[in-house]
Parts: structure tokens; C-alpha cells; sequence
């Protein structure tokens, strides 16, 4: 991974460039940021960066030694962990090692925006709760004990320090308050209030922020999206690029027809109806049912920016702009703000994996409460 391979974060990539040009990394720092930024793309260029024979002002040679074995994830002197389930097939923990770091490799680099569900996914976790175990940072201690071998640093990238074993974090502090020499750690994060105070304290933070809709507008631009397409993209992915590549093969929603005539049936409490809805939700692929959700979310917020009278901030476009204002005249601010707790907690059940059905249907039958009590 390459800097010029990231789209947008010009500002962040200059400052991580500017401290390596001015010999002033700081050896522990936590790129932090909301799901869906790209912080675990951006620590693989800053890894790339610092491990160049051949750096430019703005970004790695990508054709030394070093960057060849950057772009593949393969160079020594780069160390990964992450969080991984107990999927443990193999008594040949050696053997499993390298497998799960093969598997790792391809991951970065089919899926260079993936998040922890799509990890998940690729090395087939299922369901397991994934972390990072107590051995996993004796290992990182060992590691680092060595000299490079290669390069003039070591790196070590933790990406998801928040799944770490309170054990595992424990046993890293020591070392990550006063690495040897010429060691960098690079955490990144998707959920820095759940991280320890002795391991923020430790760290320098870097803020990562989501891409504007501009820079994800312009990527899909890049991959040949139409520019119509790309505005429902845009409005569904909010600043999520992962999220966005994902929506550009998925089929054409027609969300904002599904959610007013989901809305109506909630509104006259058409019991029939809602149900033959629920059976259409739960056809969806999960992807699908995610998006359904977050889209109806948009959709409150957007109510609420109308009637706050902030239009310039206001993300929808055609006929979307009549659906809000007509659903306006029968909300009010206390009313969105129910419905729009009640889809997160829905949103939330379903990536727990909780029935497609049940969920659907009680949030249906939650929110005729409240628009028509
Ligand atoms: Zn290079």
C-alpha cells in the first residue's frame, strides 16, 4: 500500500510524511477513527514509507526492494497482529501461524478497506468472538527483542488494539512506553473509547476522518459508477469507502420507495402489510438489510436537518426532498429522535446476528407507536 493508492486524507498523509522527513515519528501512535475510516490503509503506506530505500516528498518509490515486499506484506520488518477468533484446526501452531498470515496478506490486499467483519469472513470465523490473546503480546515482546533485518526500523501494526485481552494489553505497556530503539508501533483503532488510559497514555493520537463525500464521489468516479448511482452510493456509504465499493456491485435499492411505503403501513398500522414487508426485509442479503436500516436512518436525520431549517448540510436529492418534507408535517423533533433511537438498536440486533424477522417486525410495530399512537 501506497499513499497515492488512498483517496482524500491529503492533509494527514502530509503530516505522517513531514515527521519521517524531519526524523520526528513518534515511536507509539494510535491512528484512531470511526469505522469505516481508513486508518488500517493508511498505517500499511506509513509502513511502506519508512521502510522505502527510496523516498519521495510525497510518497514511496513503490519499486525498491523494500517497497516490493511492502506491496506484498511480506517484509520482515513489518509486524502485524490482529484480532483473530479460535479457529485453531491445526495442532501445528507454527503451521497455523503461517497459514493465518497468508490468509492476513491476501486479505490487505483484496480487501485493502475491509473491516472486521470482512476479516471475519476471510479467514472463516464465523460467529467466534475474535481478540488478541495474552500470547499474542508475548509474541510482540519477542519479536521486538530482535534487530531489523532489513530495514533501519521495526514496525509493529496492532490493528484493533480495542479486542485485545485486558491481559495482553497489560503486557504490552512496558514495552510500548519505551520501545527499543528504532521501533515504531502504529495502533489503529475503530474504538478508541474502549481502549485502556494506560495504553492511550502511551500513545501519540492521530484523528483520522471518514473521506467527505467528494473524495468517495471521485473514487467510484475511478471505478466507472454512474454519476447518478454515485450520489445514492454517496448517501448510503457516508464517508464508509468500504462500504461504498461494496454498494457498486449490489443491485439498485429503490430504498427511498421501500422506506415511504414502509412508513405509510407503520403510520395506519396496517398489520397485513407489515408483516408481507418483513418477509421482503428478510429476503435481503445482510448486507442489504444493513444498508435498508442505515438508509432509513439518513432519511430521519434528513428530517431533522428540515426542520431545523440547515439545508445546505442536507444530503437528499428529487424525490427524496418531497419525501421529507411531507413526512415532516407529520413527525416532529421528539418523534425522529424516537424512531431514530429505535433503528440503531435495530441495526445494532442485526449485526449481532439476531432474527432478520423479529427484529424487523417489532421495530415495525415500535415505530406505528410512535407515528400513529
Ligand atoms: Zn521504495
Amino acid at each position: 500500500m501506497t499513499f497515492s493508492a488512498i483517496p482524500g486524507l491529503i492533509e494527514i498523509k502530509k503530516k505522517l510524511i513531514d515527521a519521517v522527513q524531519a526524523s520526528h515519528v513518534a515511536h507509539a501512535q494510535l491512528f484512531s477513527g470511526k469505522p469505516g475510516s481508513l486508518n488500517l490503509t493508511l498505517a500499511l503506506a506509513y509502513a511502506t514509507y519508512l521502510h522505502c530505500q527510496n523516498k519521495g516528498l510525497t510518497d514511496a518509490c513503490g519499486t525498491c526492494a523494500a517497497c516490493s515486499k511492502s506491496l506484498k506484506f511480506i517484509h520482515p520488518d513489518t509486524n502485524f497482529v490482529f484480532p483473530l477468533g479460535n479457529v485453531k484446526g491445526d495442532k501445528d501452531e507454527d503451521r497455523f501461524k503461517a497459514e493465518i498470515l497468508k490468509t492476513w496478506r491476501s486479505f490487505l490486499i483484496e480487501q485493502p478497506f475491509g473491516d472486521l467483519g470482512d476479516w471475519i469472513g476471510a479467514y472463516g470465523g464465523e460467529d467466534k468472538q475474535a481478540l488478541i490473546s495474552r500470547e499474542e503480546s508475548r509474541e510482540i515482546v519477542k519479536m521486538l527483542t530482535l534487530k531489523p533485518f532489513e530495514s533501519t526500523y521495526k514496525i509493529m501494526i496492532i490493528w484493533q488494539p480495542e479486542f485485545m485481552h485486558p491481559s495482553a494489553a497489560n503486557g504490552i505497556l512496558k514495552i510500548l512506553e519505551e520501545p527499543p530503539k528504532d521501533t515504531f508501533f502504529i495502533l489503529v483503532t475503530n474504538a478508541i473509547e474502549r481502549l485502556l488510559p494506560t495504553i492511550l497514555s502511551r500513545t501519540q493520537i492521530v484523528q483520522i476522518p471518514l473521506l467527505d463525500d467528494v473524495e468517495i464521489e471521485n473514487h467510484l468516479a475511478t471505478k466507472g459508477v454512474a454519476s447518478n448511482r454515485q450520489q445514492e452510493i454517496v448517501a448510503l456509504a457516508e464517508g464508509d469507502l468500504n462500504l461504498a465499493i461494496k454498494l457498486i456491485d449490489s443491485e439498485q435499492d429503490h430504498f427511498q420507495e421501500k422506506f415511504s411505503e414502509w412508513m405509510r403501513t407503520c403510520f395506519k398500522r396496517d398489520y397485513g402489510k407489515m408483516v408481507e414487508q418483513m418477509e421482503e426485509f428478510n429476503e435481503r442479503d445482510k448486507l442489504g438489510q444493513r444498508n435498508f436500516l442505515q438508509y432509513s436512518l439518513t432519511m430521519m436525520r434528513e428530517t431533522l436537518i428540515h426542520f431545523s431549517g440547515a439545508s445546505k448540510i442536507s444530503r437528499v436529492k428529487g424525490s427524496e426532498v418531497k419525501f421529507v418534507q411531507d413526512f415532516g408535517k407529520v413527525m416532529n423533533v421528539g418523534k425522529v429522535e424516537k424512531v431514530n433511537q429505535l433503528i440503531s438498536d435495530a441495526s445494532y440486533h442485526l449485526e449481532r446476528n439476531g432474527s432478520a424477522k423479529m427484529i424487523f417486525l417489532d421495530l415495525s410495530l415500535q415505530i406505528s407507536k410512535i407515528l400513529n399512537p
